[in-house]
This record gives C-alpha cells, sequence and structure tokens, in this order.
C-alpha cells in the first residue's frame, strides 16, 4: 500500500514547475478571445495534433471564417486546405463544415454542459470538459492520457482508462484544481515525467512521489560520439494487425510515446484497407510493404524524418510477395525492418524460413559496405535459453530449434550486435507472450524482437530496452536510443 500523497503540495509544485512552459493552445486562444466559438474550433482541430502546427491552423481558418456565419460558407475542400496538416484533417474539416448546422439546434450558440457538447460533430467527452472549462470557466476536468497516467503513478486513483479516472477524479479532487489540472498536467507529462523515461532523477517531486509503475530513465555516462549528433529514439513492434491495434487506441499510444521512428511487423493490411488516420499520423512520414496476400504478413515505418530512399523487399520476388522487409536509407545509417518467417507448426517453413534469413544476411552486408546498418524487428527466434521461459520443451520447436538459433548465432558472429543484451543480461525479459494460459501476466514469454546494429555503429547506441508496460498486440515493442 502506497502513502496517499498530498495532492495540494504536488500540483504546487508542478504549477511552478510548469509555469514558464508553452500553454497549450487551446488555453491561449481562450485567454485572447473568450469567444466559445473560436475555442470550440481550436479544440477540435487540437485533438491529436501537435500544439505548434493547431496553431498554425487555426491561424489560417481564423483568417478566413472567424464565426461561424463565415464558417458556413466554406466547403469541406477548402477547409480541408487551411487546416491541414492537423492530424484527421479530413475528419475534422468534415466536422467543422458540419458545425454550423449542428448548432442550430442551439440558436447559433456553443453550448457549455458536457451532454450538449458531445451532441456536436468531432466533439468527444474529452473535447467537451475542455471547451467547458477553458471556454466557460465552468467545473469540468478534461483526461486526457497524461493526467490519467500521471494521477495513477501518483496512486491518487486507481484507474483502467481516462474515463474512469475522470468519474474518480470529481469525487476526490478539490473542485479549485478542475480547470487547470490539465494544462499543468500535459505540460508536466510531456517535459518531465513523460511515458517513457521520466525524468524522475532532476523531478522536484521524486522524494514523496510513489513512482507507482515507472522505470525512470537512467542516466549513463556519455561514450565516445560525434558531436551534436542527436539522440534518435527507433522502436519495434509487431502489432499483431494495425486495423485491430488502432481500435485499441494505436494512434493514442504513438503520439504518447512519441518515437522518431517506429518499425512495425505483422501489419497484416494493404495501404487501402488502413484510414486516412493510420495513413496520415500527424508528424511522421509513413511507408508501407505489403503481402499479396490479403491480411497477411506485411511491414511498415514510420517516421518523423523523411528518409533519403526506401526499398521494397530484398528485390527476390520469392520472399518479397509475403511482405517482409522495408529498408529506409538515411544520411549516416539504414534501417532495415523486418518481419522474419515463422518457422511453422511442424516446422513445415523451416526451410524457407532459412533461406530468408540467408538471403536477409546477404542485402545487409550489401548495404553495409555502405553505411551502418541497424536491423529491427520480429526475429522470430529467441537466441538463448535465458531467452524464453522454458527452454528445455521447446527445443523442437518453431523458433528455438537448433537451426535457427544457429543462424542467429552467425549472423551475430558476423559483426551484428544484439543491443538488449549489451544493457541487460537478466533473465525473463520478453517481448512475446501467447495469448493463451494468462502468459502475459504470468511472464511467460520469449525474447523474439530485436534491435541490432552493425558493430560499426558501436559508440552510437546509448541503450536499449524493452516497453513491456506497452499494451495492444501479444507481442511489446523494444527500444533502441542510437545517435543519428
Ligand atoms: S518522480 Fe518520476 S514518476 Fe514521479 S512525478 Fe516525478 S518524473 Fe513522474
Amino acid at each position: 500500500m502506497h502513502k496517499k500523497i498530498d495532492i495540494h503540495s504536488f500540483l504546487l509544485t508542478v504549477g511552478e514547475f510548469v509555469k514558464d512552459k508553452d500553454v497549450p493552445v487551446v488555453d491561449l486562444i481562450a485567454v485572447q478571445t473568450r469567444d466559445p466559438f473560436k475555442v470550440l474550433v481550436a479544440t477540435i482541430l487540437s485533438a491529436r495534433t501537435k500544439d505548434e502546427t493547431t496553431a498554425a491552423a487555426v491561424n489560417r481558418l481564423f483568417k478566413k471564417a472567424s464565426s461561424l456565419e463565415q464558417l458556413s460558407q466554406l466547403t469541406t475542400d477548402e477547409i480541408e486546405k487551411l487546416i491541414h496538416p492537423v492530424g484527421f484533417f479530413r475528419n475534422k474539416a468534415v466536422y467543422l463544415n458540419k458545425l454550423p448546422t449542428a448548432l442550430e439546434t442551439f440558436e447559433g450558440k456553443v453550448p457549455d454542459t458536457i451532454h450538449e457538447l458531445v451532441t456536436l460533430p468531432g466533439v468527444g467527452r474529452k473535447t467537451a470538459n475542455l471547451v467547458r472549462s477553458v471556454a466557460f470557466g465552468k467545473p469540468a476536468i478534461c483526461v486526457d492520457t497524461h493526467v490519467h497516467r500521471i494521477m495513477n503513478i501518483w496512486g491518487y486513483v486507481q484507474t483502467g482508462t481516462p474515463l474512469a479516472t475522470e468519474m474518480a477524479l470529481r469525487d476526490i479532487l478539490p473542485e479549485k484544481y478542475w480547470l487547470t489540472v490539465n494544462s499543468i498536467l500535459v505540460a508536466f507529462g510531456q517535459s518531465l515525467c513523460k511515458p517513457i523515461g521520466p525524468q524522475c532523477d532532476i523531478c522536484p517531486l521524486s522524494p514523496q512521489c510513489p513512482q507507482i509503475g515507472v522505470t525512470p530513465r537512467i542516466i549513463k555516462t556519455k561514450k565516445k560520439s560525434i558531436p551534436n549528433r542527436p539522440t534518435t529514439f527507433l522502436a519495434s513492434w509487431n502489432i499483431n494487425g494495425l486495423r485491430a491495434v488502432e481500435k485499441k487506441g494505436f494512434i493514442d499510444i504513438v503520439r504518447e510515446l512519441d518515437f522518431d521512428i517506429l518499425a512495425l511487423q505483422e501489419t497484416k493490411a494493404q495501404p487501402d484497407q488502413l484510414s486516412d488516420n493510420l495513413k496520415n499520423i500527424d508528424g511522421y512520414y509513413s511507408f508501407f510493404h505489403s503481402a499479396e496476400k490479403k491480411g497477411y504478413s506485411g511491414v511498415a515505418v514510420y517516421s518523423r524524418k523523411e528518409p533519403v530512399n526506401v526499398f521494397y523487399g530484398l528485390g527476390n520476388e520469392e520472399y518479397d510477395r509475403e511482405g517482409r522487409v522495408l529498408t529506409l536509407e538515411f544520411a549516416d545509417y539504414f534501417l532495415i525492418n523486418i518481419y522474419f518467417p515463422n518457422s511453422g507448426e511442424g516446422l513445415k517453413r523451416l526451410d524457407y524460413k532459412l533461406a530468408f534469413n540467408k538471403e536477409l544476411l546477404r542485402f545487409a552486408e550489401k548495404l553495409r559496405s555502405r553505411k551502418c546498418v541497424v536491423l529491427c524487428g520480429d526475429f522470430n527466434v529467441a537466441h538463448k535459453p535465458i531467452d524464453l521461459k522454458n527452454p528445455d520443451k521447446n527445443t523442437k520447436n518453431a523458433g528455438f530449434t537448433p537451426e535457427e538459433r544457429q543462424w542467429m548465432d552467425r549472423f551475430l558472429e558476423a559483426g551484428y550486435l544484439d543491443t538488449f543484451r549489451m544493457f541487460n543480461n537478466e533473465p525473463e525479459q520478453y517481448s512475446w507472450w501467447s495469448y493463451r494460459f494468462n502468459a502475459r501476466a504470468r511472464n511467460i514469454g520469449w525474447r523474439i524482437d530485436y534491435f541490432c546494429v552493425d558493430s560499426a555503429g558501436k559508440d552510437r547506441i546509448q541503450d536499449a530496452r524493452i516497453l513491456n508496460e506497452v499494451m495492444g498486440s501479444d507481442h511489446c515493442p523494444v527500444l533502441l536510443e542510437f545517435e543519428a
């Protein structure tokens, strides 16, 4: 049982800490205009979009339409052009186009109750709370992922969803904090108490914070590095179906974890089967390489930085029709994202897998002669007994056969580093758990997802971790911090 925190002193401390940070754009518009229409529009645009992108889009839109009447004169296409590139701009343009008609029910005025606000297009509970508190100064608690996460870290609530947190806070949070708690915890969650590697070492709350479920960042001695080369956060995740994981909040997870590059395996979809939301995540370039067979295999990469080149497959029809390899070339390294074949039941595909592995290594070696290579993905093999819960029972099963493990030996001997094991030699560190037998909760798993870096890039590797707290698939993401 954790000691109960003093919420007054926690929020006071956090308020002091964030007072010089950027004010969220919606609050800013409220301060500048106190116009509920503008706050509503800005709030709709701000969902899943960075503040600076929202601010620019809002300015463009308000120059053309600063009132409901002017908005009603614009077509959806015109609105789309004005608000691009906010996240989900196409959907939001449709919402804004429908807004004047929807507000006729309220005599052309923005209502101030949650149950009325949520009847408007594009307005969910979070937006409604934000509009009610920011535009009207009325009691409402807007709970986004940061508020939900941090309140649980503090043990102030013990809840599973943002909605449950909102309901719990209504009962226990003193009303004087309802208006401000969202802005300060968003700023705090973005700057210090981050979802990955919160900076507990410099946090003013550290002595009192229960840090429930938290893995604080690790401060390491700086390695020899090229001056001014920033750290790139790369993640690799077998999401077991991109459309399936979208329904489990994938886009919120991407925005919250804020990776520079996210490489996905087992997308199980062709681009024309994906929603616009998945294809246009704000701030990312996206690339997809799908299997010919629908609903099977497939890889994708989201990258904040535009690559110099993109290569689809290995250049071998036999493997490329399964959509297993996607390579992004950047100025000083290649990223190869791979979904290795599974040897299958009865090891029916073991030969295919070994032939693929050979071809893959040949491909990596070719790129390596030009610049550093980073390989990531679901390798579908646990290398050593330490990498799975029950090694003795699995020597004849796909993913732990001597042949697959020997290939992994040869691959590492060729000069590639298993980055996770450079930092962590503990047992029971897994990235995949069966959906059966409650395996994840019991940590009966396998480590089959890897980031491997060719030895020329050794000094650029800063950290490698398994993010086993991230849910949504039977695998969890693995992370590499790399100077690039
Ligand atoms: S001590 Fe760590 S977990 Fe607690 S609030 Fe500060 S950064 Fe967050």
